[in-house]
């Protein structure tokens, strides 16, 4: 059990030197990705991410040099080379390797580049599953792009940083005024029993845990789901709060700074989720 890498479907290892000087993912952030959860040895939900992928792709008008059949492959071959059975395997595909200029190079010339890695994951901390975790609130300093999921995270990995130094599991975003995001995962509030939720525009990344979690699990709980954009006074009068991404799965938020929110317990409905979301894995990658 190792991880590995994989450059355009070849395996190699990961401390490889493999990056070109001129791949202007490297130089220019020219690129997009997807992180998809591994457990039992399978991928969880990838057919989502590979459709979220091609999307990315789209947006930024890169080719896509493999279908979602290859890709789906690549991911089969890194889980039986590396028998990596819990983790985590992250793609990105960049606009290729050419001399270094902004403009698009030719794509034949110049075709776009696929790496990839697995590497194993630790569960999430079962403590703060249970208990909650804590963010910081954080202005929300990225582009007006954010529903693509690009290789330009600068002001993600600073938000993120901040977090950690503040003792907190995550930063969450505040624009104009209303909750956006965090910087990896979606935010989420609960008010007498209902979900309220940044819509899925172009302010945030629409993540496949959220996508799950609101038109799979909530409808099938009876739970109500609202997209819509909500002010911190509107936070800090929920009843509960929680964060949906792959790798933070769902976790509850019992404080923002130094105030709770809520009762600043986990609620009813976070935990609702979080049971329906485990079961779903279970089933999926039959755990
Ligand atoms: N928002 C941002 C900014 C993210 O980076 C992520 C993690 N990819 C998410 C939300 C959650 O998305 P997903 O559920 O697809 O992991």
């Amino acid at each position: 059990m190792k991880p590995i890498g994989m450059i355009d479907g070849k395996i190699i290892e990961l401390d490889e030197n493999v990056v070109p000087m001129e791949d202007r993912g490297h130089q220019f952030g020219d690129g997009v990705y997807e992180v998809t959860k591994v457990y039992n040895g399978r991928c969880f939900a990838l057919e989502p991410h590979l459709k979220r992928l091609q999307r990315s792709l789209r947006e930024i008008k890169i080719d896509s040099p493999y279908t979602i059949e290859q890709l789906t492959q690549f991911h089969q071959k890194l889980l039986e080379e590396s028998s990596i059975t819990e983790g985590g395997i992250y793609l990105q595909i960049t606009r290729g390797v050419s001399p270094r200029a902004h403009g698009f190079p030719d794509s034949k010339k110049y075709p776009p580049r696929l790496t990839m890695s697995i590497r194993p994951a630790a569960p999430v901390n079962p403590d703060y599953r249970k208990n909650g975790v804590k963010v910081i609130m954080i202005p929300d300093e990225r582009w007006l792009r954010c529903d693509i999921k690009s290789l330009n995270l600068l002001p993600n990995v600073l938000g993120k940083q901040k977090s950690s130094e503040a003792g907190c599991y995550e930063a969450v975003m505040i624009r104009d005024g209303f909750v956006t995001e965090g910087t990896s995962s979606n935010f989420s509030v609960v008010k007498d029993g209902t979900v309220y939720t940044y819509p899925a525009n172009n302010l945030i990344l629409n993540g496949i845990t959220r996508t799950i979690a609101f038109e799979t699990l909530a409808p099938s709980l009876g739970i109500p789901v609202v997209e819509q954009m909500y002010n911190e006074e509107f936070m800090f009068n929920a009843q509960e709060a929680f964060l949906t991404g792959t790798t933070t799965e769902i976790m509850p938020v019992v404080m923002a700074g130094n105030k709770k929110i809520g009762n600043g317990q986990v609620g009813p409905v976070t935990s609702k989720l979080q049971a329906a979301y485990t079961k779903l894995i279970d089933k999926e990658c039959q755990r």
